[in-house]
């Protein structure tokens, strides 16, 4: 019996599970906190579930490292941070609308604003608003174009019920034509400069989040708000900055759930990618309704008892197959690892996301919510 067979199967009813490294995002976020230094704050980016992290875990980490708030899409990412953090303000970035009014309320959110439709629908409801503006710089998404901010902020300041907190923008990607992020900001510039000039620029203006936190100190402003470098997604992009990164994700692993050699009774042979007569598979309990790709580069292993076993497609819904032949003290039960190190093999995260032909954000973010998460805490 292996080590990972003291642990137990029986302590878990689950086949499948990730480990999420809680210490790895206190590290991230005192990495940023020192690299931006004490005046400039951190609304942290908890986004789907915090990236597959755990919201509420996540908040609760955070909040006590000193986080100044935090950034949402969803009411139910916001539900989970506010169960953590009760006093923290919580910035929904666009996509809720005047319908969820009362929960707005309730939970004490500030909203972004991306136009005039935008605010009259929220003013209809008569409810006092705290806001963000949103203007896009070049990304084509949510946002107020850059013409028509003036008008916008304008129309927020006669509003009596209108608190204009912030103005912040999302950065495009950046490499492609008319985006660098230089140019994006050089549209915000003299605008900020004509809010100033009528007493109307908000408190906190806000551009920078993961990529441009690592390439552009110099837009740092009053806030930034990153969520991939929080959670250790940002991978070799170290930038200009270097900060030491580390991914929260740590391990995905799966129980062994069936073991079978090759045999003709079964009939004829199957048309497995090297499939041979005296094949042994292992069929592990997780599968693409899990989050792993139905499609894996021709790369895509994992390490049964400190050893490397390829995956043998297709890949189902609850299962995959492994091949190994070559591991014959391989036993039911056994731990694979889909992610992390067992002996002197490991399987980093870019290697999964390699092998899984998408990055680490994708990755880390398309596992399903089924996938039980433990929360470990690395020294
Ligand atoms: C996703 C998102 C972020 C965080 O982006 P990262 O690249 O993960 O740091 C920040 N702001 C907005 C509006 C977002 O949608």
């Amino acid at each position: 019996m292996n080590s990972s067979h003291h642990q137990g199967p029986l302590q878990f009813h689950e086949t499948a599970w990730r480990e999420i490294d809680l210490s790895a995002i206190a590290s991230n976020y005192r990495a940023i906190r020192t690299a931006i230094g004490s005046t400039t704050k951190i609304i942290a980016c908890l986004k789907q579930d915090a990236y597959g992290c755990g919201a509420e875990q996540v908040a609760a980490l955070l909040c006590a490292a000193g986080v100044d708030a935090f950034g949402v899409v969803s009411i139910a990412d916001a539900l989970a941070v506010r169960k953590a953090a009760p006093r923290k303000p919580i910035l929904m970035y666009p996509g809720i609308g005047p319908n969820a009014v009362d929960l707005v309320r309730e939970l004490d959110l500030t909203i972004s604003i991306s136009g005039e439709e935008d605010l009259r629908g929220w003013l209809s409801t008569g409810m006092p608003l705290k806001i963000f503006v949103k203007v896009d710089l070049g990304f084509w998404r949510a946002g107020v174009a850059p013409s028509g901010l003036r008008r916008l902020i304008d129309l927020c300041a006669s509003q009596a019920n209108v608190v204009v907190e912030g103005l912040y923008a999302h950065l495009s990607e950046f490499g492609q034509a008319g985006a660098s992020a230089q140019e994006q900001v050089a549209r915000l510039t003299p605008l900020l400069k004509g809010l100033e000039a009528t007493g109307h620029r908000p408190a906190t203006i806000m551009v920078s989040s993961s990529e441009s936190l690592l390439r552009h100190p110099e837009f740092d402003m009053d806030a930034v708000d990153p969520g991939a470098l929080l959670f250790g997604l940002t991978g070799a992009c170290a930038g200009r900055r270097g900060l030491l990164i580390r991914p929260a994700l740590s391990a995905i692993k799966a129980r062994i759930v069936a073991l079978k050699a090759s045999d003709d009774s079964m009939g004829a042979p199957p048309d497995l990618p090297g499939y041979h007569r005296a094949m042994r598979l292992a069929v592990l309990g997780i599968g693409w309704g899990h989050g792993v790709p139905r499609h894996l580069g021709p790369e895509a292993s994992v390490l049964v008892r400190g050893r490397r076993a390829s995956i043998v497609p297709p890949i189902h819904l609850e299962h995959l197959r492994i091949n190994v032949t070559d591991i014959p003290e391989a036993e039911l039960g056994d731990e694979a690892i889909l992610l992390g190190a067992a002996g002197a093999e490991r399987i980093t995260l870019q290697d999964l996301a390699d092998a899984w032909v998408t990055d680490e954000t994708g990755a880390a973010c398309g596992l399903r919510e089924n996938l039980r998460r433990i929360h470990i805490a690395e020294k």
